[in-house]
């Protein structure tokens, strides 16, 4: 049944999707295509009322790389794919295309994600570097293996965090700001500890755990599942999460407009060359911003 090119969609028991990012190859890099297969993704199990849950997982080694750095038509794809802003597209000169782009993009989908009206869990194993975590933290639940690490790495690329900016309230200020100085890895445990993960979990035993859990959500009314996430989403809003996310994402844009004034490119170009100058650095890290 699966519709998509980078995405397996699968029904794995009763009333549970699982969407799972399948480039492993390319560490399940997001390209533009990817995303939007995401998206459709996410929407097939959300309009489907026989699926009650959605798990997020991922093929091969890593959850995620992040942004696709190999993507160098990526203007081209947004212009081709883009069905949900109504921003300008990507032929607009100075900072609009990079923010037109990435408020659909990441932050919008992301913000999307968050708002699906059914129980989300992320499955998350090896690697989730910046723009994977994007995909992490819009998820209402995340079980990780212990192998899983996390990271945000975008401070050395010359940007202030990923465009999804759930840092403060996933992990708190100061192992936010810890993370996003020294780009050094979390550990799922450390996660756990944090609250930003809920359950940590033998890497042999990830997906059953995770369909276990997902299978005793779909047993509950679905009514109420979706008003309890909406509830609690609602408390965080009325804490002022979106004005703080927001505020960051202006800040990001301000941080590609600064590096194309120095540098000539959205982000720090000593970070691009570090990355493509290794192969291994690149397959295990890929990320842009
Ligand atoms: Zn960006």
């Amino acid at each position: 049944m699966n519709q998509f090119e980078t995405i397996l969609y699968e029904m794995p028991a009763a009333h549970v999707a699982r969407i799972v990012l399948n480039r492993p190859a390319a560490r399940n890099a997001q390209d533009t295509h990817l995303l939007y297969e995401l998206n459709d993704a996410f929407d097939l199990a959300a309009q489907d009322d026989e699926i009650k849950v959605i798990i997020l997982a991922a093929n091969g080694p890593h959850f995620s790389s992040g942004h696709d750095l190999m993507e160098t038509d990526h203007k081209e794809n947004f212009d081709a794919h883009r069905t949900v802003g109504t921003w300008c597209g990507m032929a607009c000169g100075g900072a609009e295309p990079t923010m037109t782009r990435e408020r659909e993009l990441y932050l919008g989908f992301s913000e999307r994600w968050r708002n699906l009206p059914k129980p989300t869990i992320a499955q998350v194993h090896g690697k989730c570097i910046a723009g994977g975590l994007m995909l992490v933290w819009p998820c209402d639940l995340v079980v990780a293996s212990e192998n899983a690490l996390f990271q945000d790495n975008t401070v050395d690329m010359g940007v202030c965090g990923v465009e999804y900016f759930a840092h403060p309230r996933e992990l708190g200020s100061r192992k936010a700001k810890e993370l996003l100085f020294t780009a050094d890895w979390l550990t799922a445990e450390e996660a756990r500890q944090l609250g930003m993960v809920n359950q940590v979990v033998a890497d042999d035993k990830l997906p059953d755990f995770t369909l276990s859990l997902a299978q005793r959500i779909a047993r509950k009314p679905m009514f109420a599942l979706r008003l309890a996430k909406e509830a609690v989403n609602a408390a965080e809003d009325a804490a002022g999460r979106q004005a703080g996310m927001m505020n960051a994402f202006n800040l990001h844009q301000l941080c590609h407009s600064h590096n194309m004034q120095v540098h000539n490119f959205p982000v720090d170009p000593g970070f691009m060359s570090k990355t493509f100058s290794s192969s291994r650095a690149f397959s295990d890290n890929s990320t842009k911003d």
